[in-house]
């Protein structure tokens, strides 16, 4: 789906306009990403719950500051990751786009719709 890998800070946002293999469009409609920032979010949320969980937990509930920066550092690093898999969901979860395991098998021996 992206041009480059997700460890490429400038770019990791960079996507193909479609699947080089069978060219399915990866921006189905205008705007169609606007969704994904729901889905950001709740990891986003995930993020922070379990950085406060594990830091009450494991540090033994340090003081505000350290709840501040490990959520921030935490946030900025996943943040490539986080912003991909909001996409790749958003498509499979609202555009309907599904892998095909057997992609490489010729058409007339895909399994039919029904
Ligand atoms: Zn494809």
């Amino acid at each position: 789906m992206f041009k480059y890998p997700t460890y490429r800070v400038t770019k990791f946002s960079q996507m193909l306009d479609s699947c080089p293999v069978c060219g399915q469009a990866y921006e189905p409609e205008p705007g169609f990403y606007w969704g994904a920032m729901f889905v950001s979010y709740g990891f986003s949320v995930a993020i922070f719950a379990l950085s406060g969980v594990g830091l009450y937990y494991l540090a033994g509930d340090p003081a505000v500051w350290v709840y501040v920066l490990t959520v921030a550092v935490a946030t900025v690093l996943t943040m490539p990751l986080v912003f991909r898999y909001s996409r790749a969901l958003m498509l499979y979860l609202f555009g309907f786009v599904r892998y095909n395991p057997r992609w490489a098998e010729p058409a007339e021996q895909q399994p039919r719709k029904a």
